[in-house]
């Protein structure tokens, strides 16, 4: 794998790829790997050339400036599993090298997707998501970007960022790994402590009732119900939503037809966890 810390050393390189009509797959992370990043790595391999992977964790997408300076890194580690999973490049800039000062930074319009769920809670993570994953694209190029489903509001992001300025742009969205108990395998996770871990399982649990209990008709019960189980449990939830898989729109009646997906955010002490589930997963 070779590695390249400057945008310019990288674009010498990317011209031989292109000279030779080579794809590109990319999979943008925050470090601190696991095989939920592994599996994109593993789509990317199965469909490219070449395999680009960025190691950036990215301050402008934090809102929390303590979560952002906990934020695991475990850069050893990951290089080992890159080499492992057969990764050619790992693109790892410092802070720097991404936001060169003086230069001013877009605004995208984002619609209603700012202003709900993810973007309610955590006002600006989407203009800095964009803001890097732009940035990212331009610099990388690739013909394949691959992201998680765990993300599942960041995916809707990212499509209606690259349908505006990367139109050639394939997305692939890859489902979400979890642990053997059911929890969606995150970075964060590193930070529970041990009784936390035990109990963080239990997102993932609610995601499978709100799937077990959902019927045609009036929802807004259901998610209460799901919103007091966590409490009860000892976790804070910032929303349980039952919303249009298509425009995450919270659906209070359901028609027995709408796709739909479950999304949960909620902290267990002062590590935040997001999930969710679409309706026709099993
Ligand atoms: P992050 O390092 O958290 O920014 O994540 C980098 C990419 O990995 C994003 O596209 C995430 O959605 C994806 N990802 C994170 N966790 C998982 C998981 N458990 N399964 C699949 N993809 C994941």
């Amino acid at each position: 794998m070779i590695l390249f810390k400057k945008i310019a050393d990288w674009r010498i390189f990317r011209q031989n790829s292109i000279a030779r009509n080579q794809s590109v797959g990319f999979v943008p992370t925050m470090g601190a790997l696991h095989a939920g990043h592994i599996s994109l790595l593993q789509a990317a391999r199965s469909e490219n050339d070449w395999v680009v992977c960025s190691i950036f964790v990215n301050p402008t997408q934090f809102n929390d400036p303590a979560d952002f300076a906990k934020y695991p890194i475990t850069l050893d580690k990951d290089i080992a599993m890159l080499e492992a999973t057969g990764c050619d490049v790992l693109f790892l800039p410092d802070v720097e090298e991404m936001y060169p000062k003086g230069k001013t930074q877009k605004h995208y319009e984002l619609g209603a997707l700012e202003t709900i769920w993810e973007g309610k809670f955590r006002p600006g993570h989407f203009q800095g998501v964009c803001q890097i994953v732009d940035q990212l694209l331009s610099i990388v190029t690739p013909h394949r970007l691959y992201l998680g489903q765990k993300d599942y509001q960041q995916c809707m992001v990212l499509t209606a960022m690259a349908s505006q300025y990367y139109p050639d742009l394939t997305i692939n969205i890859c489902s979400t790994l979890r642990e053997a108990d059911g929890l969606a395998m995150s970075s964060r996770n590193l930070r529970l402590d041990e009784a936390s871990r035990k109990k963080a399982p239990l997102i993932y649990q609610t995601l499978l009732f709100l799937q077990k209990e959902i019927k045609t008709g009036n929802t807004s019960d259901l998610a209460a119900r799901a919103i007091e189980y966590l409490k009860a449990e000892g976790f804070q939830p910032d929303y349980v939503a039952v919303a249009d898989a298509g425009n995450l729109e919270t659906v209070e009646y359901w028609n027995g037809q709408t796709p739909l997906v479950f999304l949960i955010a909620a902290f267990l002490n002062d590590i935040r966890l997001i999930d969710n589930l679409i309706l026709t997963e099993a």
